[in-house]
């Protein structure tokens, strides 16, 4: 069947003319000063869309530096972040604390290679710890999962190698799982003469955190909301909860840091994360309106046939491996949300 795409949601305005810029030229964007003492640059990412993360600097008043979401290295180098830093009169000598939104490579990535190359702690959630130490055993369960898809045979193959037992364990890790500091949710990071707190939202992994610098004005969103791309759900292992009720109730915790200008994981820096959050949710409500209406149309569906009658963008159709999963997971987690997980039929 025919899909038609959502009308095209407002997306905001980028605040940085140099990262407007970058973006319309496909180029990374230059370092810049944020605030006195807090900088941002982009660390390129080659295995996925959106191809480069937004890292962001810290000065403590004793000099000490603390960077938010390091991102990707390929092979323990440093130099994007070694060269901004040469740049703005610091040293990647000086970098004490690293802490990070999530678990995923594009941001967690170069953590060990600063922790080995400066004695810099590593700080995040406890949950993302456990998710990563309990990889191997989530994909060989998503396996089952997948089982009862009633995927098409073509496409089954390349689910599992992107979802479950044939995913790339450990991409970006050069060494084993660990945080030297857990971060809770209100707990500030230790840099000198500032107040940036944790702020927990789960949804696009369990333990994502935001953090929160109402100083300088500033929300740092990870990637749990983003300037035009929708936040994937559910992408940091096997949950207990519902990992998209998790994700609204995180948007609206957003609600009361209207004022802060947001640092977002990717794209580019923006106000108004309320209005954004809107968009967010209102983009899964209507998601929700299609998979309720795919359940009303078909007897006894699998998880499969439901997801194609959402309009994802590019259609189902188009879709493979780890877009096909995510879809299908989204699909799963919607009719959870609705409450008829039960009218989806096991294939
Ligand atoms: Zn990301």
């Amino acid at each position: 069947m025919t899909t038609v795409p959502p009308p095209a949601a407002p997306v905001p305005e980028p605040i940085s003319p140099v990262q407007a810029a970058a973006l319309r030229d496909g180029v990374l964007p230059p370092v810049e000063e944020v605030r006195p003492g807090i900088w941002t640059l982009a660390v390129p990412f080659r295995f996925g869309v959106p191809d480069a993360t937004l890292v962001y600097v810290v000065e403590g008043t004793d000099g000490a530096l603390a960077v938010i979401d390091p991102g990707w290295s390929a092979d323990g180098s440093l130099d994007e972040l070694r060269d901004a830093l040469v740049s703005v009169g610091r040293r990647l000598e000086d970098v004490s604390l690293v802490a990070v939104t999530h678990l995923h490579a594009d941001h967690l990535g170069a953590a060990a290679a600063i922790r080995a190359q400066t004695g810099a702690r590593v700080a995040m959630h406890r949950l993302e710890v456990e998710a990563l130490r309990r990889e191997w055993a989530d994909a060989v369960a998503n396996d089952a999962d997948i089982a009862t898809w009633g995927l098409p045979e073509e496409l089954r193959a390349g689910v599992v190698d992107a979802w479950g037992s044939g995913r790339r364990i450990g991409l970006g890790r050069t060494s084993e799982p660990y945080a030297d500091l857990f971060l809770d949710d209100g707990d500030a990071l230790p840099i000198a003469g500032r107040t940036i707190r944790a702020l927990w939202t789960p949804g696009h992994t369990a333990g994502h955190l935001c953090f929160v610098d109402e100083a300088d004005g500033l929300l740092f969103t990870g990637d749990h909301v983003l300037p035009r791309i929708n936040s994937g759900i559910g992408l940091g292992g096997r949950t207990a909860t519902n990992p998209l009720g998790d994700y609204l109730s995180s948007l609206g915790r957003l609600d009361v840091y209207a004022d802060l200008e947001v640092c977002p994981g990717h794209e580019y820096r923006f106000r108004d994360v309320v209005g954004r959050a809107k968009t967010l949710a209102l983009h899964r409500e209507e998601r929700s309106r299609h998979v309720a209406r795919a359940l009303d149309a078909l007897h006894e569906p699998t998880l499969f046939e439901v997801a194609a009658r959402v309009p994802f963008s590019g259609g189902i159709e188009s879709m493979t491996g780890f877009l096909l999963a995510s879809a299908l997971t989204q699909t799963a987690y919607h009719a959870a949300l609705l409450g008829r997980s039960a009218e989806i039929r096991p294939a």
